[in-house]
């Protein structure tokens, strides 16, 4: 069996080269699936796993647009359509400069796990660009948007391919995007979420990564008969994700004491209260500025600039009970694992997608905190977009309590399949597997059922 492990993960290195964070993402899940190849011989005959690494599709293409100058810019545009096994993909938009294939790809590879966790009929894909919206105008990320919907448009349907936000597409590019799909299809439909309120939107969408993590991590403390009452949390990032885990970590209790950009942290020992966090989501959703002005406003804060070269990152040596990196891939290594571990960081949840390192990983497992992996921690996100979809089909609107509702009960169900699952295959309480292996089997009895496609 470890012979099958190995050659399953080199053969995805070397048809994918080049891609480092798909490597990551790939080796991490093939490991863990390790304990149900070998009691589930009947998936590898038909190569399930050799065949949810390879994608189903990817489109890539050009989006040329205009910026104020009149000036042609030219950027790459990508939709990776991974796994359509259990629904139509499902994943979101990225735009951002270090947007290349191999990223999407291990983000679209993560998703096909946590839609499935989620109980929802969705398959996993993810997309994005390039371009970065930051210090562009409004009008500059309308023509972008319309040029990239341009062409995706002939590639996504609401029975095909639903897209939704990720990091650098909000609420604004979303509404650009779909008003450029609507005006081409001449349909009004539900292609894309995280859609305006008033324009078919889910009341919760926004909040609903950020508030899944932190349920998530609810869920584990409650394995401890512990609550968030009194507990000093980090985060990081100071965007959607970000800003939703402090307001939901307010309402439960917990202290909020730092935010980043990645420009740097910002670290207030009296903690961020709503007060400071409309602050927050003033100046990113609306002013577009940087979080060090956090501390120009609160007396008693201080900022820290990230240095070129360093080894590690300084907001994980600030003492805490629990962290919720919520940034981005990579945020926490070996060195910020082993700073959380020291500074007695016992609950970990991941609002942003592989934030941990496969080293920074390891010294989680085998120190045996609560440590839940963003492919269940920040599923929430893309639960609430599925029943986005839902309601756009009936074309019905459920309420506040009742998204929120449904969203508490979706994380409790990830939480237990996890550990469900993690116990049947023998290694209890680690969410990593549990979430690994529970995500596989539903997607690869799926797959069985529909033979060789
Ligand atoms: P936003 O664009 O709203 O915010 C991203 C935040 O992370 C910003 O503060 C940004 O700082 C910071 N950041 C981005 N890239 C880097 C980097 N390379 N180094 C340091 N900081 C960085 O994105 P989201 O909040 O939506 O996404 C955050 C994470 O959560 C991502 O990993 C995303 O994939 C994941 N996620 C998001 C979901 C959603 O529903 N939005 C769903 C599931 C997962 P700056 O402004 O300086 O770039």
């Amino acid at each position: 069996m470890a012979e099958l492990i190995e050659s399953l993960i080199n053969n995805a290195v070397s048809r994918n080269p080049g891609e480092p964070e798909f490597h990551q993402a790939v080796e991490e899940v093939v490991r863990s699936l390790e304990p149900v190849l070998e009691r589930r011989p009947e998936y590898r005959k038909p190569k399930i796993v050799e065949r949810m690494i390879e994608p189903d599709r990817i489109v890539q293409f050009r989006v040329s647009w205009l910026d104020d100058q009149g000036d042609v810019q030219i950027n790459k545009g990508f939709r990776v359509e991974m796994n359509g096994a259990i629904g139509p993909y499902k994943g979101g938009l990225r735009f951002h400069p270090s947007v290349n294939l191999g990223i999407l790809k291990f983000l679209a590879f993560e998703q096909v796990f946590k839609n499935s966790l989620t109980t929802l009929p969705m398959g996993g894909g993810k997309g994005g660009s390039d371009f970065d919206p930051k210090g562009k105008s409004d009008n500059e990320v309308m023509r972008f948007c319309q040029s990239f919907m341009t062409e995706l448009a002939r590639h996504i349907g609401p029975n095909t391919d639903v897209p939704a936000g990720d990091i650098g597409v909000g609420g604004r590019e979303i509404g650009y995007l779909f008003g450029q799909y609507r005006r081409l299809r001449n349909e009004f439909t539900g292609v894309l979420t995280g859609k305006g309120l008033n324009w078919g939107g889910s009341l919760i969408r926004s909040e609903a990564t950020g508030y899944g993590s932190v349920y998530m991590a609810a869920n584990m403390l409650a394995t401890r008969n512990e609550t968030f009452e009194g507990k000093t949390c980090l985060v990081s990032g100071s965007g959607n994700v970000a800003q939703f885990t402090v307001e939901k970590l307010q309402q439960l209790g917990g202290k909020v004491v730092t935010l980043s950009d990645s420009s740097g942290f910002i670290y207030d020992p009296a903690g961020i209260d709503r007060e400071k966090l409309e602050f927050v989501m003033d100046l990113k959703n609306i002013r577009r500025g940087r979080i060090k002005e956090y501390c120009d406003k609160f007396s008693g804060s201080e900022y820290t600039a990230v240095e070129q070269g360093r080894d590690h990152d300084p907001l994980w040596t600030i003492d805490g009970d629990c962290a919720f990196p919520s940034a981005t891939q990579n945020e926490i290594n070996e060195k910020d694992a082993q700073n959380l571990l020291d500074n007695k960081v016992y609950v970990v949840s991941e609002g942003a997608n592989m934030p941990t390192t496969p080293e920074g990983m390891k010294l989680f497992e085998d120190a045996g905190i609560l440590y839940a992996p963003g492919k269940a921690a920040n599923a929430g996100g893309v639960a609430v977009s599925g029943l986005e979809m839902a309601q756009n089909s009936m074309r019905y609107s459920w309420t506040r309590e009742e998204v929120d509702d449904r969203l508490q009960k979706i994380m409790k169900s990830i939480h237990d399949a996890c550990l469900e699952a993690a116990d049947t295959y023998g290694t209890k309480g680690n969410y990593v597997n549990g979430a690994n292996i529970a995500g596989f089997l539903k997607v690869a009895n799926a797959m069985m059922d529909h033979g060789v496609v």
